[in-house]
Order: structure tokens, then C-alpha cells, then sequence
């Protein structure tokens, strides 16, 4: 057992330390990997998973694995959540929380933009299920108000979302979930834990895709679930490990090992991000910059109040852009024009607003278009700022842009 205590550790010594517990035989200083799918079982171990309880020894790797509980403590205690519960993908780990908190006759209430699949998702596959939908700007705290009904049993907000970069009051709108009575979600891949605690501003689970910057590498796949021993137990049991979207104990050994420096890095990735964005907003092909630390974003005064760091992404818009992104991504020398974001290279990608609202984000409303178009404009270079030395990410970017 770890001698240190998590509750008045630093950041950095938390990120390394929490949840690498030496095997008791090997006596290993970094994590082992424990690739094994079964385990030696006493045999009076039950066939099912519910017989299960915390006592249970390691039966099968789709029920518990040591590696993946190790990489699960750490991310609670980043998170100062009880417990975790780590996925394949942060997709895994989004889809296993609606299946687990929805069943039909429920009401979801979700914010209109948030990562594209999950859009998507709850476009076409939740209505299915018969539960009902609303998607609102849930930067506009009177319409989440406005669109509690007596059977919503989740609220599911992403801040900043992607890839708007808009902001979600999180305090607020666990406010408002409380007084229904619902749960409140928060995918905070954009902010991290170094930014912003969902569950100390009153969120019930947060989520994370690990594939961003807590892995922060781009060579893992990997999602979580942060909450409470009493939100997430059954979770665990009767739904992740049906379900069967589990992380490789490979994927958590790498993730563990991004994760030990990521304090570090999202200092770094925000002091580079701000370089680029204020460059950005000088240029004068650059017809539009959103960063949540620059004083031009919109929400501003929010960004100060709920992120303790900004992060390392940027948006920006430049006249007529779909037709400049050719030219502009294959100038590129240095930044990588790929989707994703968070990792130690930087990203960049452009999303157009016509193909998205065809595809993905069908809003009902006026006040939703003008939300869009507010962030958005008719699309936007997407930027992932990374952990290269920022004057050669900003030459690369000024070259690029004198070729359009
Ligand atoms: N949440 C956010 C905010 C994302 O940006 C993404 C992916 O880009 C996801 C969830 C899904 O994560 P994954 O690709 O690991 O399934």
C-alpha cells in the first residue's frame, strides 16, 4: 500500500504516484502489465459477476484486471472522485453511461453540440430505445430550466464542448439537476483535471476520453467514468462489464504512462496555446480566434472562474475557409492536419458547418443556429496546440497562411 497521502499531495505527485501499488511478489517500481484474460480462481468463486463483490479476487480481465485497476485508482484520485471505471474508447465509456442511468419511458436532456458521435448517437440510436431527447444550449441556463420535465433522469452537458469551445455553467446546471431530482454527467476531455473538478461543482459521473489528453500520447484508445463508490458500483457490474467495451491492459499500462506527466504537460500545452492564439488574433488572415484564456471569448469571465488551466485548444475561422484548407494542410511541415487533439504533436482539422449541420448537429431552434453561427461562423480549423517549442508551431502556422 502507498504511504502517501492523496488528499494533500501535489498535482504532479498525485499523477505519478496514485494507484501504482508495487506487486507484492516482483516488487516492480513502474507498473506492471497484466496481459492474462483469466486468473487461478479459488474454487469457491461464482461463474457470474454478481456474485462479485469488492472482496472478489481477480476471476476474468472483462471484470477486473490489475493493470486497468490501476490506471482506475489514478484517475480517481485526479479526478478526487471515489472510484473510476475505465473503457475502450471514450465512446465505450459515454454509451455504457446512458444504457446504465436511461431506460425507456426516461428524459435525457443533453446539450445541442457535443462530440459528434454522441450527437449522433442520440440522434438516431437513444429515440429508438424509447427515451425521449431535448437538446439545448446548455450555456443558456433558462432553456435547461425551461426543458426539465418530471421524467428527466440525466442532464449531459460537455465543457468546453467540442468543437465549439462554447461553456457550460457546471455548477449551475447541477443546480437545476438536483432540484429534478436527475443526474448530472460532465465530459470534461476538453478541460482535465488540472482545469476544472466536475464533481466538487456538484456533478454526479464525469467522463473522459483518454485518447486526449490524459493519455496525451496518440497511441492509445481509452475512456472513463469518474464518480462515487454508490454511482459507479453498479455501473461496473451490471453494465460496463455486459456490455464488454473494456480497455486492454496494454492501453492502460500506456495511458497510465502519459499520465504520470500530464500535470506538467497541460501547463506546457496552455502556455504554448496562448502564444499561438494571441499570433492567431494578430494575423490578418484570421478573421475569427476562440480560446477559453483569451479576454475575446465570449464566456470569458466564466472560463476564469471554472478553469484553473485552459487547455491547449484553439478554433479559429479565416474568410472563405473550405476552400483555403487544401492549400493550407498541405503547406503544413510541421503541425499534423489529423483529428484528435490532446496529444504531445500538434493537430489540426478543419470542420465545415455545412457538412456538420447536414450530418450532425439538425438544430430545431433560431436561438441554436445563431449559438452555432456565434462560434462557428460557416466553419472552423480546429487546433490542438502541442508540445513542440511554440515559435516553430506559429512559423509553421504563418508559413501555411501565406500560401492561401
Ligand atoms: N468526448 C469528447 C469531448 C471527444 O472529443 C471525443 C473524441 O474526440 C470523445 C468524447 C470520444 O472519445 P473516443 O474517440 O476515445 O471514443
Amino acid at each position: 500500500m502507498s504511504k502517501i497521502n492523496f488528499e494533500t499531495a501535489g498535482e504532479q505527485t498525485r499523477a505519478i504516484h496514485a494507484g501504482e501499488t508495487p506487486e507484492a511478489g516482483v516488487k516492480s517500481s513502474a507498473p506492471d502489465i497484466v496481459m492474462s484474460t483469466t486468473f487461478l480462481a479459488d474454487p469457491n468463486t461464482g461463474f457470474s459477476a454478481e456474485a462479485q463483490d469488492e472482496n472478489t479476487a481477480w476471476v476474468y480481465t472483462r471484470w477486473g484486471n490489475p493493470t486497468i485497476h490501476q490506471l482506475e485508482e489514478k484517475l480517481a484520485v485526479l479526478e478526487q472522485g471515489e472510484t473510476a471505471v475505465a473503457f475502450a474508447s471514450g465512446m465505450g465509456a459515454i454509451t455504457a453511461l446512458l444504457f446504465h442511468t436511461l431506460k425507456a419511458g426516461d428524459h435525457l436532456l443533453i446539450s445541442d453540440v457535443t462530440y459528434a458521435a454522441l450527437t449522433e448517437m442520440v440522434n438516431e440510436y437513444i429515440p429508438k430505445l424509447n427515451i425521449e431527447v431535448t437538446k439545448v444550449d446548455t450555456s443558456d441556463l433558462e432553456l435547461v430550466r425551461r426543458a426539465v420535465q418530471p421524467n428527466t433522469k440525466l442532464i449531459y452537458i460537455e465543457t468546453p464542448c467540442n468543437p465549439l469551445l462554447r461553456l457550460t455553467d457546471i455548477e449551475a446546471v447541477a443546480q437545476i439537476a438536483r432540484s429534478a431530482d436527475a443526474k448530472l454527467a460532465v465530459d470534461s476531455t476538453f478541460a482535465t483535471p488540472l482545469a476544472t473538478r466536475p464533481l466538487s461543482l456538484g456533478a454526479d459521473f464525469v467522463i473522459h476520453s483518454l485518447t486526449k489528453y490524459l493519455g496525451g500520447h496518440g497511441d492509445a484508445l481509452g475512456g472513463a467514468i469518474i464518480g462515487s463508490n454508490a454511482n459507479l458500483a453498479a455501473l461496473r457490474k451490471k453494465t460496463a462489464l455486459r456490455l464488454g467495451g473494456i480497455l486492454s491492459p496494454f492501453n492502460a499500462w500506456l495511458i497510465m504512462r502519459g499520465l504520470a506527466t500530464f500535470p506538467i504537460r497541460m501547463r506546457a500545452h496552455e502556455e504554448n496555446a496562448l502564444k499561438v492564439a494571441v499570433f492567431l488574433e494578430q494575423h490578418p488572415k484570421i478573421k475569427r480566434v476562440l480560446y477559453p484564456g483569451l479576454p475575446s471569448h465570449p464566456q470569458y469571465k466564466l472560463a476564469k472562474r471554472q478553469m484553473r488551466n485552459f487547455s491547449g485548444m484553439i478554433t479559429f475561422q479565416i474568410e472563405n475557409g473550405a476552400a483555403k484548407v487544401s492549400p493550407f494542410a498541405e503547406s503544413l511541415n510541421l503541425i499534423h492536419y489529423a483529428v484528435s487533439l490532446g496529444h504531445h504533436r500538434t493537430l489540426v482539422f478543419y470542420l465545415g458547418s455545412k457538412d456538420l449541420l447536414e450530418t450532425t448537429f439538425h438544430f430545431d431552434t433560431a436561438a441554436q443556429k445563431e449559438s452555432w453561427n456565434r462560434f462557428a461562423g460557416e466553419g472552423l480549423f480546429r487546433l490542438s496546440v502541442g508540445l513542440e517549442d511554440a515559435n516553430d508551431v506559429i512559423a509553421d502556422l504563418a508559413q501555411a497562411l501565406e500560401k492561401i
